[in-house]
C-alpha cells in the first residue's frame, strides 16, 4: 500500500485490511479494545475514495477523527467535512455513512456505545453520483 500521505496521520496501529462488502474501497481496522468488551473502540483507516455503506448503530457511535480528510452524513442532511480533532456523536438508529475524501486518506476512532443493545444494521451503498459530487 502507498502510505505516502498517511504518515502524518497515523497515531494508532493501522491493523488489518478488512474483507467486507459493507464498504466501497479498501479499509483497515485495528480493534484497540476487544470487540466483545463493554466499549469496543476500533481504529478505522480509509484509503482515498473509500466509504462505508449507509448503516445504523443500535446503541449509537462516536467518531474521533485522527487523520486525513473525510465526510459524515446523516440521511436527509447535508454532508459534513471532517478533519483531525473533529468529534461526531451519532445517536442510536440514525442512518448515516462515513468515509474518506477522494484525494485523501482518512482515519477515525470508532467507539461503539451501548454495544449490549445490539449490532449495527448495514444498508445500501452511498450512491456514486452523490459521493462523486463531494469536493
Ligand atoms: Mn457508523
Amino acid at each position: 500500500m502507498n502510505t505516502n500521505n498517511l504518515s502524518t496521520s497515523v497515531i494508532f496501529p493501522i491493523g488489518e485490511k478488512l474483507e467486507t462488502d459493507r464498504f466501497k474501497g479498501t479499509v483497515w481496522l485495528k480493534m484497540l479494545t476487544p470487540a466483545d468488551s463493554a466499549l469496543p473502540i476500533g481504529n478505522v483507516t480509509f484509503e482515498p475514495g473509500c466509504r462505508n455503506n449507509w448503516h445504523k448503530h443500535a446503541g449509537g457511535q462516536i467518531l474521533l477523527v485522527t487523520g486525513g480528510r473525510g465526510y459524515y452524513q446523516e440521511w436527509d442532511k447535508p454532508v459534513q467535512e471532517l478533519h483531525p480533532g473533529d468529534v461526531v456523536t451519532i445517536a442510536a438508529d440514525v442512518k448515516h455513512w462515513h468515509g474518506a475524501a477522494k484525494d485523501s486518506w482518512f482515519s477515525h476512532l470508532a467507539i461503539e456505545v451501548h454495544p449490549e443493545i445490539g449490532p449495527a444494521t448495514w444498508l445500501e451503498p452511498v450512491a456514486d453520483d452523490d459521493y462523486n459530487q463531494l469536493k
